[in-house]
This record gives C-alpha cells, structure tokens and sequence, in this order.
C-alpha cells in the first residue's frame, strides 16, 4: 500500500511562490518575460508563480516526455507538444516542476539555445540536488527536495497525485517492471 507524507503544506508553497514571483520580478525589471511551462508537471507551479510576477509577460507551453528510473536515463527528451510562438530575441525562463538528474533540463536548454532566444534562465520548483548527474545552472529554485519519489501540485505518479493542494513524499512505490516511460 502506497502512504503520503506531507513534505511541504498549501501555505509553506504559497509562500515560497510568492518570494520566487518577488525575486523574478526583480531579476526582469524592465522587460517582458516569456515564461515556457514544461507540461504537465509545471502547470500549477506555473499558474501560481505568474500572479505573484508583478511584470508584463507572456507564456508559452512544451510537453516531451523522457524515459527514466530503471532506464538509462539518456536525457533524451521527446517533444510532444512544441511551443506555439518563436522565442527568438525573447527572455525566456523556463518554469519546470523538479529537476532530479538534470538530464531532462540539459536536453531542454539546448534545444532551447539553438533557437536564439535573447536571454535563456530556469525556474524549478523543486531540486533534488543529490541526484544530479550533469552541472546544469538553475536560475531560481522553490525548495531543497530530499531523494524521495514526490507528489502533489502538479507532480504525478502514474497520471495521479496532480490535484492534491500540497507536495507529499510517496512511500512503497511500485514501478512493476525494469523501465517505464514517465509523463513529465
Ligand atoms: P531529470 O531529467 O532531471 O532526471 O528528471 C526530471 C523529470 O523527472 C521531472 O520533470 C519529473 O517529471 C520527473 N521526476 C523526477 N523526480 C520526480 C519526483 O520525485 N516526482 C515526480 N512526480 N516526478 C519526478
């Protein structure tokens, strides 16, 4: 049977969303940002950080799917649905729920250079440092997560666990199986 530990309350993320709307409105003074939600994980995290961004700015959605836990983990990065709108000369954040290897996120922005965007930064709301295995630069972080499987606003295991207003740490995972593909 799988248990829920709550790791982070609806109150402890409202207000650690709002500092991080406060920090980027600060850090983009001046310009327009063009923040790129990365579906499905990052669409709550998304929705709350914009109303505390106290800026002009637009977003943009991109869903890719990656193979991980029990896979190599290449970082390969599968676009499913692609931007709608160029991101040449634009200030671009990338909004993204966790960053646990890195993979995903070194795939991501390099894909994302390659089309020229005037400024490239990376917003997570979660970072789960002791498992990276590539030196990314991540711009803006939420919060510190343990090596544990996490779930809740936004964060899924198995398509579930997205709607609950709080992050919880999933206990007695069962993943069934040597590899499976992941929905990020
Ligand atoms: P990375 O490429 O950094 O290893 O993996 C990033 C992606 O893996 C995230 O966007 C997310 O979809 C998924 N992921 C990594 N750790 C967790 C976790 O603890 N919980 C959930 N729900 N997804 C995770």
């Amino acid at each position: 049977m799988s248990n829920i530990r709550i790791l982070y309350s609806q109150e402890e993320i409202q207000k650690r969303v709002k500092e991080l709307g406060e920090e980027i409105t600060r850090a983009y003074t001046g310009k327009v940002p063009h923040l790129v939600c990365i579906l499905r994980g990052a669409v709550i995290f998304l929705s709350d950080l914009i109303r505390y961004i106290n800026l002009p700015l637009t977003i943009d959605f991109m869903a890719v799917s990656s193979y991980g836990r029990g896979t190599k983990s290449s970082g390969v990065v599968k676009i499913i649905k692609d931007l709608d709108e160029s991101i040449e000369n634009r200030d671009v954040l990338i909004v993204e729920d966790i960053i646990d290897t890195g993979l995903t996120l070194e795939h991501l922005t390099k894909i994302f250079k390659a089309r020229n965007p005037r400024d490239l930064k990376v917003c997570v709301l979660l970072d789960k440092e002791a498992r990276r295995v590539v030196n990314i630069n991540v711009d803006f972080v939420g919060f510190k997560v343990p090596d544990e499987f996490i779930i809740g606003y936004g964060l899924d295991y198995n398509g579930l666990y997205r709607n609950l207003p709080f992050l919880g740490i999933l206990d007695n995972l069962e993943f069934g199986g040597e590899s499976f593909e992941k929905t990020v």
